[in-house]
């Protein structure tokens, strides 16, 4: 397999993400808040995007999925049965002269990589961010933000099942934020203390674990080839018997050739029966499925698909990123999927005489009945262009002075640069179709499908 390494490195990318509103420092004008992050007007329909796909291929286009949104904040029981108050933690050292805090399995020395200073001996540290619930700040009202939304599917499990009568196997989706006070912080998006998941829980009949666990793995790698991933910078990576979590049986990782290097995107562990069987413990519910054939109760085993929004986002972005020279001038373009592109068609009047603009305004009004769209008449068409490709859109729709004649428009193509003529009538239709993958227009008459140059 050769390597690709993305074309954009991480600063150009932050930069284009600030510039462009995707991404923006959280609480910037107060100098910003280490790893957190905020989603511009831009990130915010990228984020969205990102969410409506994973929720469309795992839930809506199967029978055997339901969703779930769990709230956030739940009984600390949750976490003390789950392992997490025990067992959720890096181990840290501190710095005698800079104070500075590392984690110990990531140092290569025994000094302080800023200073040189002598470390202290690794003490735990909880990842998990403490709040008090009710007005009195004692222990008894301690909760957690929960560090991973997998729980809330746990504790769900009995609900789930008595409300929809699935039959196994099946499983819960869910998406939502997630909290962790990570020690080792930067690489953009890539680690953030607030972040959001797409997590699965699929239950199944012990025995069949295996088969499920490796359906999943493939299911999900062929979820980010079809966003438009390079194959080449995708790698499943197997968890050796050490690093295996307490409760996985089974463990790989999808990793993306980011910038910095290989790193995991999303983890898919078999759980085996750990999580019913220690909520049943701590809960005293009898969290099992009545099998009619057997005619025995059983505890389900579970594979956990369980993917970062915000990872996602950061690959499509490095994937989508390119350099090139279109009408002799260099641009930059991203070649985002047409699902995922934050705005899918930008309508320009080919100049800004008022003789263009009511019908240039007609033609957006309509088509934002059905997309995200933007309007931009100033400087040059070609500027124009160009802030599109930057922001990945895949196609713009030029209205000039012809179109008040023969009420027809160019639409251009962001990657081809390729531009065909359509009657506005059909605009809509052909639009549809080229989002949609296909190559062709429709004529007016609604009937007749043209492929294009014939
Ligand atoms: P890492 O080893 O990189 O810290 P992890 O193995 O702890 O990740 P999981 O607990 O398996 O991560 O979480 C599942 C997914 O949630 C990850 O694959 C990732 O996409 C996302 N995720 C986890 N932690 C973060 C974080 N701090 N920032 C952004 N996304 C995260």
């Amino acid at each position: 397999m050769t390597e690709s390494r993305p074309a954009v490195d991480m600063e150009k990318l932050v930069s284009l993400c600030r510039r462009r509103g995707f991404i923006f420092p959280s609480s910037e004008i107060y100098g910003g808040l280490s790893s957190c992050w905020d989603y511009g007007p831009l990130g915010v329909e990228l984020k969205r995007n990102i969410k409506q796909a994973w929720w469309r291929a795992v839930v809506q286009q199967r029978d055997d999925m339901v969703g779930l949104d769990a709230s956030i904040l739940m009984h600390p029981q949750v976490w003390q049965a789950s392992g997490h108050v025990e067992g959720f933690s890096d181990p840290l050292v501190e710095c005698k002269s800079c104070h500075k805090r590392w984690r110990s399995d990531e140092l290569e020395g025994d000094k302080c990589p800023d200073c040189g200073g002598e470390l202290t001996e690794p003490k735990l540290f909880n990842l998990m961010f403490k709040t008090f619930i009710g007005p009195v700040e004692d222990e008894a009202s301690v909760v957690y933000l929960r560090p991973e939304t997998a729980q809330g599917m746990f504790v769900n499990f009995e609900n789930v099942l008595n409300t929809t009568r699935k039959r196994l196997p099946f499983g819960i989706a869910q998406i939502g934020k997630s909290f962790r006070n990570e020690v080792t912080t930067g690489n953009f998006i890539f680690r953030c203390r607030e972040f959001e998941q797409m997590e699965i829980e699929f239950f199944v009949k012990p025995g069949t674990d295996k088969q499920w666990f490796d359906y999943w793995v493939e299911e999900r790698l062929n979820w980010y080839v079809s966003l438009g991933i390079k194959k080449e910078n995708l790698k499943l990576r197997e968890h050796t018997k050490e690093e295996l979590a307490h409760y996985a049986r089974e463990c790989y990782d999808i990793n993306y050739l980011y910038p910095m290097g290989w790193a995991e995107m999303e983890g898919i562990a078999n759980r085996g029966d750990f999580d019913l069987v220690e909520h049943a413990k701590s809960s005293g519910k009898g969290l099992s499925y009545y099998d009619e054939e057997s005619k025995e109760h059983i505890v389900p085993y579970i594979i956990e698909p369980s993917a970062g929004v915000d990872r996602t986002a950061l690959a499509l972005l490095c994937d989508a990123y390119d350099e090139d020279v279109a009408d002799g001038e260099s641009r930059v373009l991203l070649h985002l999927h047409p699902s995922i592109a934050p705005i899918k068609v930008a309508i320009l009047p080919l100049s800004r005489k008022e003789t263009l603009t009511p019908l240039s305004q007609e033609v957006y009004a309509e088509l934002r009945q059905h997309w995200m769209t933007s309007f931009d008449e100033a400087q040059s068409i070609g500027r124009r262009y160009r802030r599109q490709d930057e922001i990945g859109t895949p196609f713009c729709v030029t209205v000039d002075f012809e179109s008040l004649e023969d009420k027809q428009v160019t639409i251009r193509e962001r990657d081809s640069l390729r531009q065909i003529r359509v009657p506005i009538e059909s605009l809509k239709a052909t639009l549809q179709a080229k989002l949609d993958g296909e190559d062709l227009f429709v004529l007016p008459d609604g009937g007749k499908i043209w492929k294009e140059g014939k």
